[in-house]
């Protein structure tokens, strides 16, 4: 018999660094803790670590440094830099890779990077993270593609609003892959009839990137995505690096939006010559470490197989989803149909009924030693499309908010799988949310209405027991 994905992928836990460490239960036990919180940043790659530890010994400052080991570091950085942009897909004519510190900033760069117009339109849409929105707010007007009652985009509306905007739309910003429900949405189909109509594409790939490998593709190929960006925390590499990766030419024109060192090439009392892509647009000292983790994370994914990778999650997905729709009073949010799960990632949003989303978050937590997501994962308009929040129930969560009471702001729980993650894993949450939905849990747990948090009461480990950066007591003076 054909062998599953799960049971090939069986002995990629003995690489995810930290999973054998134990922490502490409620109950005064300890266990292992089952980490279904992917989406928002991912355990490290042993390797990963490994190739860090290993260039740690040559590490030095890099660029135009004279010393031997600054001309291997700066080595690493340019072959991380090629190895980054090999994996997708670029073309060193077409294409430059900019290392940053995240997605976020990836995206702030390339809003205040892209010689925008007045009249010029960004099409975003309702199921973007706040970072693949906000930051076009500021330099266009930005209009948001629909979502339909799944959560997908709707692209009928999708080709509604480039026939409004005809001609003034300058670009289309939409994420790959949704940190909320795990739909996956058809960027090569979105970005021909972006094409077509005279804008380019920029696909948010910060959760795509570690489900499926991504190919930006030569810019003569109609389907080809104009920029991709992504951030090393949520593959396997948490060292504060991120990249963007996208068309040279846009980023051979115009003033950085960080100046200073690095980005030049002539500097006079009154005058300024700016570096040729990527220095340009990589102000300052870079993050050298976090460059070769990236490079590093994105060559052990492509060779465990990104294939096999989705497919491993696509059983956990399938698993889930049909598991959970067991629990009493659970309610899936996005699609939930587990014959679908190959097609979107393995990100399941749920609430249980009577039991707030941060309650069941806590206890899972505090209880059965599993770390879940919960609330509005910064993807505020989604949530609101996704639970149907009205006008006045969003008014009246606004207005709490700014008195400063979270006890009843709107949300869900999120479980998000990497690729580490097993099959006994899932059936121990499943059996975990079973006792909360019917009311079989120990703690006694208090609401602090400032920060929305529970907490069980008369329990409060010692974090620092667990990780403190130094032994040493410190006075307390101010350094
Ligand atoms: N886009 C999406 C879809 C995300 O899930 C996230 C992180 N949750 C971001 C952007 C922002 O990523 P970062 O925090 O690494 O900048």
């Amino acid at each position: 018999m054909a062998q599953t994905a799960s049971a090939m992928l069986r002995d990629i836990r003995q690489q995810i660094v930290g999973l054998d460490v134990q922490i502490p239960l409620l109950n005064g036990s300890t266990c292992q803790a089952i980490n279904f919180d992917n989406a928002a940043s991912t355990p490290a790659l042993r390797s990963v670590l490994d190739t860090v530890t290993t260039f740690m010994s040559w590490y030095s400052s890099v660029h135009r440094g004279a010393g031997f080991k600054s001309r291997v570091a700066t080595q690493a950085y340019e072959d991380a830099r090629e190895v980054v942009g090999q994996l997708l897909g670029a073309r060193g004519d077409q294409h430059v890779v900019i290392f940053g510190k995240n997605t976020t900033e990836a995206i702030n760069k390339l809003a205040r990077r892209i010689a925008f117009r007045p009249s010029d339109v960004v099409l975003s849409s309702l199921m973007e993270h706040h970072s693949n929105d906000l930051p076009w707010r500021g330099v266009a007007t930005v209009a948001h593609i629909h979502v339909d009652a799944l959560g997908h985009l709707d692209e009928d509306h999708f080709a509604a609003l480039l026939h409004q905007y005809a001609g003034r739309v300058r670009l289309v910003a939409i994420s790959g892959g949704s940190n909320v429900t795990g739909a996956i949405a058809p960027i090569h189909r979105l970005a021909e009839l972006s094409h077509a109509s005279g804008a380019e594409i920029f696909v948010d790939c910060a959760q795509l990137a570690p489900h499926r490998a991504i190919d930006i593709g030569a810019l003569d190929d109609p389907a080809h995505l104009d920029y991709v960006a992504l951030s090393g925390h949520k593959v396997y590499a948490p060292f504060g690096s991120g990249a963007l990766i996208g068309r040279r030419a846009t980023f051979a024109q115009g003033t950085p939006e960080y100046i200073g060192g690095g980005t030049v090439e002539i500097v006079t009392p009154t005058e300024v010559t700016w570096a040729a892509p990527p220095d340009r647009d990589e102000a300052g000292s870079p993050n050298v470490v976090g460059a070769v983790a990236l490079a590093a994370a994105l060559e052990a994914l492509d060779s465990i197989d990104m294939d096999l990778i989705a497919a491993h999650e696509a059983e956990l997905t399938t698993h889930a989803l049909r598991r959970l729709a067991e629990v009493p009073g659970l309610r899936l949010y996005g699609d939930g149909d587990p014959q679908r799960a190959g097609t979107r990632l393995g990100v399941i949003p749920f609430t249980l009924a009577k039991v707030p989303h941060v309650l069941v978050a806590a206890i899972l937590s505090a209880e059965f030693g599993i770390a879940v997501r919960n609330g509005s994962f910064c993807a505020q308009p989604y949530l609101s499309q996704l639970l149907g929040i009205s006008a006045a129930e969003l008014a009246r969560a606004h207005a709490e908010l700014q008195a400063g009471d979270r006890h009843n702001l709107p949300g869900l729980v999120r479980v998000s799988f990497g690729m580490y993650n097993t099959i006994a894993e899932v059936d121990t949450l499943v059996a975990a949310l079973d006792c909360i939905a019917r009311g079989d849990y120990r703690g006694e747990y208090v609401q602090n209405y400032v920060t929305g948090d529970y907490q069980p009461k008369g329990w409060n480990p010692d974090l620092g027991g667990y990780f403190r950066i130094t032994a040493n007591e410190r006075s307390g003076a101010a350094c």
